[in-house]
């Protein structure tokens, strides 16, 4: 197995892992040993490509990451709820909870940014 492979695996494997959504940080914190930097942004915009994992925007507006449950390799159906806690600043996927819009006709909702603030389970 190539280097880049092994840093993609673990990478995945991480954000597979984590009940919560993970910064660019925090997945270079656990990956240290196996790539750098750039090579982690590479493999982050890989894997979300192949739709194994979407990106975040947290209130904050720091870039997050979470393993998709949903998605074929075909597309990404978002249509879920990120709730960010204002105490810990965890930013947690629920993949079962979404928001049905009514929205006019002729508007096609392409991709949901979807995140609401509060204070989370561990912290309320
Ligand atoms: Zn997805
Ligand atoms: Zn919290
Ligand atoms: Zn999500």
């Amino acid at each position: 197995m190539s280097r880049n492979t092994i840093a993609k695996t673990r990478i995945l494997e991480i954000i597979q892992g984590s009940s919560i959504a993970l910064t660019h940080a925090a997945i270079q914190e656990q990956t240290r040993d196996v790539c750098d930097r750039v090579t982690i942004y590479r493999i982050l915009d890989r894997l979300v490509n192949e739709n194994e994992i979407h990106r975040i925007v947290n209130v904050n507006g720091v870039v997050n990451f979470a393993a998709c449950k949903r998605c074929s390799h075909s597309s990404h159906h978002h249509d879920h709820i990120h709730f960010s806690c204002i105490k810990c600043g965890e930013l947690t996927c629920f993949e079962d909870q979404s928001i049905d819009l009514n929205l006019p006709s002729k508007y096609i909702i392409q991709e949901y940014q979807l995140t609401v603030a509060g204070i989370c389970g561990k912290c309320s």
